[in-house]
């Protein structure tokens, strides 16, 4: 296998990072949304390998609200989203958000799931880490995932994914498939966040974006694209992004 035939085969919806942002832009655009007209709000894992695509999405849309939590999972709450709620510029008395929801994960030159470059690191690195922990406890010999709390206050995220993913696994799961279902729960969690930024007396109109941000070879990042729509009171309008090809 090679990095290109994994990402053809496993994720193909992947578009490159930077042809990501600029289609979140280009595909808002005729619906009036741009930079300073709207909050982005960004969920993405901890890994600083994330942050790139972070920076470029901030300086497409300006400094975003932290929704940032390990795998990129939403783990904020409801009253975090509910502190981003009055942070959006207000345009004829409606409030306008961009979310973006990634979880991530490597593929190395040889298209291995799950192995990744970090600079200055030698050797060969894995991430996603939270996920990767979940795979090992989950496809480990003595696994008894019923005896886990519910919510360990000494770590709540992992804890929060472990509660959450598990119930929609069989068998011994791959990282790939982990992977998947966070990228599904996110894809959840997005429909509670509009909720919770439309409980109140402004009307917001919400933009948002999900998917698998893929970490290759030197630097190489893709998004593997999960949903992309706008809505605005409501009606859903699909925002294309594999059409700027
Ligand atoms: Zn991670």
């Amino acid at each position: 296998m090679s990095f290109t035939a994994t990402l053809a085969r496993d994720f193909p919806s992947a578009i490159p990072a930077n042809q990501f942002v600029h289609s979140t832009q280009d595909s808002l655009q005729p619906h009036g949304v741009h930079r300073g007209s709207a909050l982005a709000l960004i969920a993405t894992c901890r890994d600083e390998l994330a942050f790139g695509l972070t920076a470029e999405l901030q300086r497409a849309w300006g400094p975003a609200f932290d929704m940032a939590g390990l795998a990129g999972l939403l783990t904020l709450g409801r009253t975090g989203i509910a502190a981003a709620r009055g942070h959006a510029p207000l345009v004829n008395g409606r409030r306008t958000f961009v979310l973006f929801g990634l979880t991530h994960v490597g593929v190395d030159d040889a298209g291995t799931i799950g192995n990744c470059e970090r600079p200055g690191v030698p050797g060969v690195s894995r991430t996603c880490g939270a996920l990767m922990a979940l795979h090992d406890e989950l496809t480990g010999d003595d696994t008894h995932t019923s005896d886990y709390p519910y919510l360990d206050k000494y770590d709540p995220e992992q804890s929060r994914l472990r509660e959450r993913i598990t119930p929609r696994i069989s068998g011994r799961p791959d990282l790939l498939t982990i992977t998947r279902i966070t990228r599904d729960l996110i894809d959840l969690d997005t429909d509670a966040v509009i909720k919770v930024l439309r409980d109140d007396e402004v009307p917001a109109d919400v933009a948002v974006f999900t998917g698998i941000h893929i970490h290759g070879p030197r630097g190489a990042d893709y998004v593997d694209l999960g949903r992309c729509f706008f809505d605005r009171d409501g009606e859903i309008a699909r925002l294309s992004l594999q059409g700027a090809l």
